[in-house]
């Protein structure tokens, strides 16, 4: 029999029966996989309270023919604390459905799993805005979907006024501009907290702070390039803007 032991984030789970429950991951080793966690629902089972949406845990899985079977786990991290606060709940929730939505099933990036640690533990620490633009930029480039923010994509020209446009893939300049009438307008200075969030030091991404301005033209343009890549808009990132920050 040939059991896997993985680190993994639980993204949802669903039930399958009335005892099992089908769990989605984000494992180290094999990046998003399906499992069955059979009888966990029953009052004994060995796995009962363990697997819940967010947390981290070390687990012990067997691979069948079409799906994996969670055989043993234990709880590294709860991430009680953005359980319990529904805002934080919000905002992790939209993080593990952009992950769910880009990531395909069975493609391992050890990259994106740290990435995706680091930043439910930061969710705790900093202000969880900052988390999800950290998460969301960095995520991106691991992908390989980055957009170009740091000078014009069609002429590489430099200037002090941008304009985002998502078919484009990064920001154009007044001169290239009219190559996308959809483009946005975004400030140099949030060009720049964009790059902080994505470049800077792990230890010291405290000390970025954007401001309100910031924060409106950087969720302007993601929202917009996100829709572009995805096709759809997120239902929990919605639920973010609709009650949480009050923007629709
Ligand atoms: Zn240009």
């Amino acid at each position: 029999m040939a059991l896997i032991k993985t680190e993994a984030i639980v993204l949802k789970q669903r039930d399958f029966s009335e005892a099992d429950k089908i769990i989605t991951l984000y494992s180290m080793k094999m990046g998003k996989i399906s499992c069955i966690a059979k009888g966990i629902k029953r009052a004994k089972s060995k796995l009962r309270g363990t697997l819940l949406p967010f947390t981290h845990n070390s687990l012990v899985l067997f691979k069948g023919k079409s799906l994996y079977t969670v055989t043993g786990a234990d709880i590294i991290e709860s991430f009680v604390n953005l359980r319990k606060d529904f805002s934080l709940m919000a905002y992790t929730s939209y993080i593990l459905e952009l992950l769910d939505s880009l990531v395909p099933e069975e493609e391992a990036s050890y990259q994106t799993f740290v990435l995706l640690v680091g930043t439910l533990h930061l969710l705790n620490v900093i202000d969880p805005r900052v988390a999800v633009k950290i998460f969301e930029i960095r995520f991106l480039r691991i992908l390989g979907y980055r957009p170009q923010t740091d000078k014009c994509i069609n002429c590489g020209g430099f200037g002090d006024k941008f304009w985002f446009s998502s078919g484009q893939g990064g920001v154009l300049c007044s001169s290239c501009r009219n190559l996308d009438s959809l483009a946005k307008r975004i400030s140099t200075g949030s060009l720049k907290i964009l790059e902080l969030l994505d470049k800077m030091d792990w230890n010291r991404i405290d000390r970025v702070k954007p401001s309100k301005k910031n924060f409106q033209e950087m969720d302007h343009i993601m929202d917009d390039y996100l829709l572009y890549l995805l096709q759809k808009k997120l239902h929990s990132r919605e639920f973010i803007k609709s009650v949480i920050e009050n923007k629709l």
